[in-house]
């Protein structure tokens, strides 16, 4: 018997899908999708409607504090007081020591945007060091500088309602058919209701989503450049530009057309992998579409020259003039629930609350200003792969990490097991014993999960939702929030005492008053009574805004958009050698998330891709002398690998791909794909280059 339910919003990816959570007389929790939700509409995908497996198995969550004095003991039971008074005291100490920027924070997109927003307050603001930063630096670092070099911030600037008004979609780097799958639905519905919809997938390997594609450009990785260059030019040779929007609201034009036409067609077709016909193709389609939506993800994002794919996929919105009306503009899609959410709040280590920029002096004076302290540090923080870089070298002292895996996720993994092993202090503040990164910790702090606490997210389409507290936590576990402003506290510092989480949003609220993302009338009230809003939200009874820049004016000093140049048209990563021939890609399969410690708890989502395997061409296979289902060892010049091969044509020749989910704990520390990645970043965006670490294969 059902005794009661409520709304609420996945806690897996960017799409932000609605749920109602209902809950029997055992307390036993029961999900469906939300009918009345603008999102989702009811369906759910196949991660989305099992979570309430993840809530209802309590088996591997860590429920109360445990800490120990030294590397030599283990870990004990103590109390909350013990435990933060040691945290207290060990950074106080730390940084009397070494400064301020002998510490920092890592967190995740899976924080609430409250407990982003106090991370950041206490870090920047208190601590006085930039060091915080967190895991969506791997996902949508490049699209945030690609965004503000664009438009002049980062700002997402359509909705999923266009996709029901678009005629063409250009998907790079994504294969939403598994990792956004709620949203690839309505594409999907969009083409059978309108079979002239053209969809266009550029990917090395043959995913779902390119199976469904009308036209798949198969390139070889890290040649996107090239390939959008030369179908800007194709569009300008046939004369499928929007010169009006291009005189009137863009600004660069001239360099950017003597870029594009340096290099031709023809051989831009050789320097990716893509048939020249079919690169034609692909810009007819778009030149000659009312309404073209472009749409990327990690594929893009993840890459040394992350940010110049960006901007160079940007300038086809712009040269068309496909932005800011019905059915068209550029659509990052976000990997983590609240990664955008983190973003608003300057949840990373070179950005401020409401999109200000740390670099800038008078935006720094305004945020010190807001939390009454003396300044904010103008030294940048350390990145996500500084930070351990930072740690591995002695620089860093103690790290925080919070509601996210590194031992897993990031790359080059054993680097970060010294680097962790190198740390004086570490505190994991988590819900799970199963995340790899808990065995180095000095001090667990166990944190609330989905439904035990309240707060709100950002979804990929700037859609705010409230998630309401419907459950207890098992044992002593406190929602992240909390206790951020209790350590806070004992660290003597004033303005963390805060009676609920209404009043650090409504903080956060006030402070975006006047900006671009202005939520300053939007409040946990009409969250809860009117439903999901888009930001911003300017006025009193303002209805949220589904789509920005229809007016055609940017944000920036000129209001008008900027065509970026690539600062090269080469990926810079290290090329394929003869020690290592190959290019080894990763990425997400359909019903896993991140590094499993929830979708991992639930049997039926293990049946699709039970565990990790090499996607390996045939003729690859052939010169590896690797057989289909035989192990292959994949080796690179950080790590090495070893699991069963499946031999496919479905991606490229030179090509091979890895699952990045398991880690140590689910597998053995041999199946972990980041013992191979590269240590390379994006120079501007500093996101890593997952999408590119070169290998070779043999058989085991
Ligand atoms: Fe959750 Fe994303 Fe699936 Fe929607 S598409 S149910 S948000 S995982």
């Amino acid at each position: 018997m059902v005794t009661n339910q409520v709304k609420t919003t996945c806690s897996y990816c960017g799409v932000g899908c609605g749920i109602v959570v209902k809950k029997d007389i055992n307390n036993k929790v029961f999900v469906e999708g939300d009918k009345d939700h603008p999102v989702n509409k009811g369906m759910l995908c196949s991660k989305g409607m099992n979570l309430h497996y993840v809530v209802n198995d309590t088996s591997d969550r860590i429920l109360y504090p445990e800490m120990r004095w030294s590397r030599s003991h283990p870990r004990e039971r103590v109390s909350w007081d013990d435990a933060l008074d040691r945290a207290s005291s060990v950074f106080k100490s730390i940084i009397k020591k070494y400064g301020p920027d002998s510490v920092g924070f890592y967190v995740s997109g899976q924080s609430l945007t409250e407990e982003y927003y106090i991370a950041n307050k206490l870090t920047k603001g208190f601590l006085g060091t930039n060091n915080i930063d967190t895991n969506s630096r791997l996902c949508m670092s490049s699209a945030v500088v690609g965004y503000k070099k664009t438009f002049g911030e980062d700002s997402v600037p359509i909705s999923y309602e266009d996709i029901e008004l678009a005629d063409c979609f250009l998907i790079t780097g994504a294969n939403p058919a598994w990792c956004h799958p709620i949203l690839f639905r309505r594409i999907e519905k969009r083409k059978e209701e309108n079979p002239d919809v053209q969809i266009i997938v550029i990917d090395p390997r043959k995913t779902d989503s390119a199976n469904f594609a009308d036209l798949h450009l198969q390139l070889i990785p890290g040649t996107d450049v090239v390939l959008y260059n030369a179908i800007g030019r194709r569009l300008f040779e046939r004369g499928l530009i929007d010169e009006k929007f291009i005189k009137y609201h863009t600004e660069g034009l001239v360099l950017y057309k003597d870029l594009i036409f340096s290099t031709s067609v023809k051989q831009a077709s050789k320097l990716c992998g893509v048939p020249e016909k079919d690169i034609k193709k692909a810009a007819d389609i778009i030149g000659l579409s009312k309404g073209f939506i472009s749409m990327w993800a990690m594929g893009l994002n993840q890459s040394v020259v992350g940010t110049d794919k960006n901007v160079s996929l940007l300038n086809l919105s712009l040269i068309t003039g496909q932005i800011g009306k019905p059915g068209s503009g550029p659509f990052s899609l976000t990997g983590q629930p609240n990664a955008m959410g983190g973003r608003e709040v300057g949840g990373m280590a070179n950005l401020l609350a409401v999109h200000k920029d740390l670099m800038n002096e008078e935006h720094r004076r305004e945020v010190a200003q807001f939390w009454g302290v003396d300044k904010i540090s103008d030294k940048p923080g350390y990145t996500a792969t500084e930070m351990f870089e930072a740690l591995e070298s002695g620089k860093l002292k103690a790290v925080w990490i919070a509601c996210t895996n590194p031992l897993v996720s990031l790359p080059n993994i054993h680097q970060i097991e010294r680097a962790m092993k190198k740390a004086k202090f570490v505190v994991v503040q988590d819900i799970s014993h199963k995340s790899d990164t808990v065995d180095y910790a000095d001090l667990v702090l166990p944190a609330a999960g989905w439904l035990e606490k309240e707060g709100t997210m950002t979804n990929s389409e700037r859609r705010i939702s409230y998630l309401p507290k419907e459950i207890d936590s098992p044992g002593e576990a406190r929602p992240d929030v909390e206790i951020f402003c209790d350590f806070a506290q004992r660290m003597g510092f004033r303005g963390f005492n805060y009676s609920n989480t209404s009043e650090i949003y409504d903080e956060y609220a006030s402070m975006t008053k006047g900006t671009n993302i202005d939520v300053s009338f939007l409040n946990y009230d009409r969250l809860k009574n009117e439903g999901t809003f888009q930001w911003p939200v300017p006025e009193y009874r303002h209805q949220g805004t589904p789509r920005l820049f229809e007016d055609k004016k940017f944000y920036t000093s000129s209001q008008k958009a900027q065509f970026n140049l690539p600062s090269t048209i080469k990926n810079t990563s290290v090329q394929p050698s003869e020690d290592f021939p190959l290019i080894l890609t990763t990425g997400r399969v359909r019903d896993q998330w991140h590094t499993m410690t929830k979708t991992g708890k639930v049997s039926r989502l293990k049946t699709h891709y039970p565990t990790p395997v090499l996607e390996i061409n045939p003729v690859d296979a052939y010169l590896c002398k690797l057989k289909d289902g035989g192990i292959a060892e994949i080796k690179s010049e950080n790590g090495v690998v070893r699991v069963r091969a499946k031999i496919t044509d479905t991606i490229k020749k030179g090509v091979v791909f890895l699952p990045m989910h398991w880690g140590k704990r689910l597998q053995s520390d041999l199946n972990r794909t980041n013992n191979l990645t590269n240590t390379y970043v994006d120079p501007v965006s500093k996101e890593p280059d997952f999408k590119f670490t070169c290998v070779s294969v043999s058989k085991y």
